[in-house]
């Protein structure tokens, strides 16, 4: 079977790896950032060596393309470049440098294919800089306003659009991946979790990902005295709040043991070691894979009583996001080459989110994953070993010669 170059795909992870190198063995790439410039400046050079034609959209998201036969829709690899503060060398780029790397095969190697081959970059997939995540994605699928996305500012008060603008990668909205344009999207992520690894699976077969709601309840006592107050007069939010979230673990552990569920953000107030909380907020994030678990768990929300503990209790949806399903036909491709080329895989359903997921609504999608060592992301040890990226390439490469073939 056609296999891709492991040194090649080293040198490429250890060249990115040097934009926006912490010093501690991450990275610090922020969208859009001198950084992620200088990334995309990297990828551009070696996409043009490459003899790849490459446009840019309003939202400068880059595609880099293999020219096919006329007229045909082009098939699109890639994920993002952008990372969290202090993230890892894998969470997006690996998705480009596969996707680079199946390019540079099918090039160096004179690889037969009808269709054209573009590698995407999208632009600000973390949202760690100009919220929120998964913006450019979101524009072109219309999940988001692009006027509203424009005027999102980082920390420094710069506006997404100024930084579009300074960026240089600003291009035409002509250039927008369509249905007309592409006929697939395979994007390669690291899994960002342990399963994989304490399964002993080389590719994650990514079917979707998880349906998820977010609430926050919040809970309203009276601050009084800590010294004074007697425990029988108390309206103490925290104490309320705990008992809920006791409440919503024992119910939800109930459930599917796929289910997973966080109380994530908790604000005390007045949050002073000598007056009782008056105040307290937190939120619940739960995530499942079939729409009915995630029903249930809003069942076991509505549940939770309007007065706990003498204190007023509330709770109101700050979003949710409905069960995503990948292309059947192009899971089954990524499940007959994991098991070609010998590699063991097994079904999976992405938990965090990912450009792909908006992509699939216009353009048919699947996703492949790599494992990643002790499930770390989003933090500096993220890691992959090259063996397991060799691999996750060889099942991208083929995945997109038999759409190709399709
Ligand atoms: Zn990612």
């Amino acid at each position: 079977m056609l296999t891709c170059n492991k040194e090649r795909l080293d040198d490429k992870i250890k060249t990115f790896s040097k934009f926006g190198d912490t010093g501690k063995g991450g990275i610090t790439r922020l969208s859009l950032s001198p950084a992620a410039l200088e990334a995309r400046e990297e990828f551009c050079k070696r996409c043009k060596a490459l003899g790849m034609e490459i446009k840019t959209d309003d939202m400068a998201n880059i595609y880099a393309t293999i020219p096919g036969e006329e007229g045909l829709p082009a098939i699109m690899m890639g994920s993002h470049m952008d990372s969290v503060k202090q993230g890892g060398n894998y969470d997006g780029i690996l998705g480009v440098l596969t996707g680079l790397e199946v390019a540079e095969t099918i090039v160096t190697e004179k690889i037969e294919h009808k269709h054209p081959i573009t590698v995407v970059v999208w632009t600000n997939e973390e949202g760690a800089r100009f919220d929120p995540a998964m913006m450019s994605s979101g524009v072109i699928t219309g999940k988001f306003d692009k006027d509203i996305m424009l005027a999102s500012r980082d920390i420094d008060g710069i506006t997404f659009k100024e930084a579009l603008e300074a960026s240089g990668y600003m291009g035409n909205i002509e250039n927008r991946a369509t249905a007309e344009k592409y006929k697939a999207l395979v994007e390669l992520h690291i899994e960002q979790g342990p399963v994989l690894e304490a399964e002993k699976k080389d590719i994650g077969i990514v079917e979707g990902v998880c349906g998820m709601v977010n609430y926050e309840f919040t809970f309203v006592g009276q601050a009084d005295h800590a010294g004074t107050t007697p425990m029988k007069y108390r309206k103490d939010a925290l104490f309320a709040a705990s008992k809920v979230i006791q409440y919503l673990h024992d119910e939800l552990d109930k459930l599917d043991s796929k289910l997973v569920y966080t109380t994530g953000r908790m604000n005390v107030s007045p949050n002073i070691h000598t007056i009782i909380p008056d105040n307290v907020k937190f939120t619940l994030d739960a995530r499942h894979q079939d729409p009915e678990v995630v029903k249930q768990v809003v069942e076991i929300i509505k549940k939770v009583p309007g007065v706990v503990e003498k204190c007023e209790v509330s709770c109101k949806k700050l979003w949710a996001r409905n069960t995503v399903k990948f292309y059947p036909e192009f899971v089954h491709y990524v499940e007959k080459n994991a098991k070609e080329y010998g590699y063991s895989s097994m079904k999976i359903y992405s938990g965090p989110g990912h450009d792909a997921q908006f992509i699939t609504d216009i353009i048919p999608t699947t996703m492949i994953f790599v494992p990643s060592e002790k499930g770390h992301s989003h933090c500096e040890k993220e890691f992959t070993p090259l063996e397991s990226c060799v691999k996750g390439t060889n099942v991208l490469l083929q995945t997109v010669l038999d759409i190709d073939k399709s």
